[in-house]
């Protein structure tokens, strides 16, 4: 990193929301690995330990840490919890980014390994040199609970920790995802890792023939896995739940196949209970008995049926088109754009897959979920603009059409305008929600309400743009969408269309009526690619003044 990058990243770790994170996540670990040391120093019973001086306290700081980062580590992961606390708590936290805080917590659990393996073994050096203890360091290290558990943790957090980086995730995701249910074993690794007279006021301490096998008068112990492994049974309670849970009667109703070989799957879950932009894990035994694959809900929680649009990208999605019988090749036969004579006039949204030409019917699906997610906030925005490139699409197609129900009944809460911008690839992407859109432009009584924005940004050949546009002239819809809004072509320019979209706002043409004295509320909702968030995010601070009050929520498949 070069140093006009590093002043710049300093600034922002050192400003705001940043410094007081920075202040309260290291300093409670600086100051639980303060009281660690502290209390092992002082601890008489411990005296002929605390000659071994500092390394001894330590590793006991840092394990003082480790155990408290082993019970925080499984909080950001109890989605189920995280799902009720979070429409009340997202003033104190933000919620959905419980990954990015689950890679907090793992960041310090490697950097406290680190100190106190390594304090440990000059512990057990010392241990063996001094016979404070009458055992060598291989006995502690290789045939005591301690050194075992501690050594199995160790091979596991590298196992865990290898695999999860973004290559691997990025191209074999179940590498990781399996690889991280070692975590079972961590955790009982973390619980017990103390056990067996570790720790003892005395050199020979009594062995005694019942549980726990030697004499608690001299056997200390740590106790801070009593705490600790609550995070555990809460966790483990969980996932028994969602298995039971996603088990309950599950029924595919429809299979659609859009434009690109996008799927959707509609079903009819009766026990399933959601709101607009939530997402799910979705298994199907058929293909694979322990993948869980995440989709986020496209139909509205007011639809008789719940939704998926599924994009067949890898092993999975490929096999269950072909379960289907819904495969790439049948959508760009019949569906894609142009067609066979290169044609980007309008072809079919989607073809219906009937049941009975699949030999062996409708497959089982497990459905696991609903999960919550950033779009479900757009009520308390006066001003949404909802964001997606490409298959981003989905939380809002289930946003819109939910804001179509309210609109209807009258239960839009603050919301007053909303600004929905898709850019996509090609052409046929707009398949996916044609009819959604088409209806909900039609629908709309103001036509100010709701504005649709759809940039089209694969690059096209001159005659094709030229055949587009002669088609366009005088044509009520566009000739690519059947929108009345017209296609624009090329990346969206954010900071122009924020920029523009406060003036608007300040001058009183975009919100008519609003008072001059009021804040006005502007949410923004995106769903891509991280790297695409960030410099929305950046376009929408750089242009933020006193009387707008900017929301940014991002989700990212
Ligand atoms: C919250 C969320 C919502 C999503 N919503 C949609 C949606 O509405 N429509 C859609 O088409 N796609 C969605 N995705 C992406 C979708 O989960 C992946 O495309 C799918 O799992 C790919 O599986 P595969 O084996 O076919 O492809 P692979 O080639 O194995 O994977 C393709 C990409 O998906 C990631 N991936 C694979 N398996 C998983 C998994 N179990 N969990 C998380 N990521 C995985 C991989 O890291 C890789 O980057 C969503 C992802 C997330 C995290």
């Amino acid at each position: 990193m070069r140093a006009q990058e590093l002043v710049e990243k300093a600034k922002v770790e050192l400003t705001g929301k940043r410094l007081i994170w920075n202040v309260l996540w290291y300093g409670s670990h600086l100051a639980i690995f303060a009281y660690g040391w502290h209390s092992q120093q002082n601890n008489a019973k411990l005296a002929a330990l605390n000659g071994l001086r500092f390394s001894v306290w330590i590793s006991r700081g840092a394990g003082l840490v480790l155990a408290f980062d082993g019970g925080l580590i499984l909080v950001p992961m109890l989605r189920n919890i995280l799902k009720l606390i979070r429409p009340r708590l997202m003033w104190l936290f933000p919620a959905d980014e419980n990954i990015w805080f689950h890679r907090q917590v793992a960041y310090q659990m490697v950097f406290w390994t680190m100190v106190h393996t390594t304090a440990h073994y000059v512990n057990f050096i010392n241990v063996e040199r001094t016979q404070v203890r009458k055992q060598t360091a291989w006995e502690i290290h290789y045939a005591q609970p301690g050194g075992l558990t501690g050594h199995v943790m160790l091979l596991i957090m590298f196992l865990m920790y290898t695999t999860a980086h973004k290559s691997i995730r990025k191209q074999c995701f179940e590498v990781f995802w399996y690889t991280h249910h070692l975590a079972f074993f961590f955790m009982i690794g973390l619980y017990t890792h103390a056990t067996g007279c570790f720790v003892r006021n005395s050199v020979d301490p009594d062995y005694i023939s019942s549980f726990p096998f030697y004499s608690t008068e001299h056997c200390l112990g740590y106790q801070s896995w009593r705490f600790t492994i609550w995070a555990g049974i809460l966790y483990f309670g969980e996932r028994v739940y969602r298995v039971i849970r996603s088990r309950r009667k599950t029924d595919i109703s429809k299979v659609l196949l859009h434009p690109s070989g996008v799927m959707e799957i509609r079903f009819l879950k009766p026990s399933f209970k959601y709101k607009a932009g939530q997402w799910l894990f979705l298994n199907v035994p058929d293909i694979s008995r322990f993948q869980w694959h995440p989709f986020t809900i496209s139909s509205a929680p007011e639809d008789p049926y719940v939704s998926v649009h599924i994009r067949q990208v890898g092993d999975f999605t490929l096999s269950l088109g072909d379960r289907l019988g819904a495969t790439k090749g049948i959508a760009s036969e019949t569906l894609d754009y142009p067609d066979e004579k290169g044609d980007y006039g309008r072809r079919k949204d989607y073809i219906e897959i009937n049941p009975k030409a699949l030999g062996n019917g409708m497959p089982v699906l497990r459905i696991d979920g609903p999960f919550g997610a950033p779009a479900e906030d757009v009520f308390n925005s006066e001003v949404a603009v909802l964001i997606a490139a490409g298959i981003g699409v989905t939380p809002f197609a289930s946003i819109l059409k939910h804001i179509w129900y309210a609109q209807r009944s009258g239960q839009l809460g603050a919301l007053r305008r909303v600004e929905f911008i898709w850019s996509c690839r090609d052409t046929g992407t707009f398949g996916w929600f044609q009819t959604l859109l088409e209806e909900l432009e039609a629908s709309q009584s103001d036509p100010d309400f709701l504005r649709i924005s759809v940039y089209l940004t694969q690059k096209m050949d001159s005659d094709t743009v030229q055949n587009i546009t002669i088609n366009d002239v005088g044509a009520e819809y566009d000739p690519l969408t059947l929108l009345q809004s017209r296609t624009l072509f090329g990346r969206p320019n954010y900071k122009q269309i924020f920029n523009s979209l406060i003036s608007g706002i300040e001058s009183g043409s975009y919100l008519p009526g609003r008072e001059a004295t009021l804040k006005t509320r502007l949410g923004i909702y995106f769903c891509g690619p991280s790297a695409l968030a960030s410099t929305i995010k950046k376009d929408a601070f750089a242009v933020r003044t006193r009387s707008v009050d900017i929301k940014f929520f991002k989700e990212h498949f």
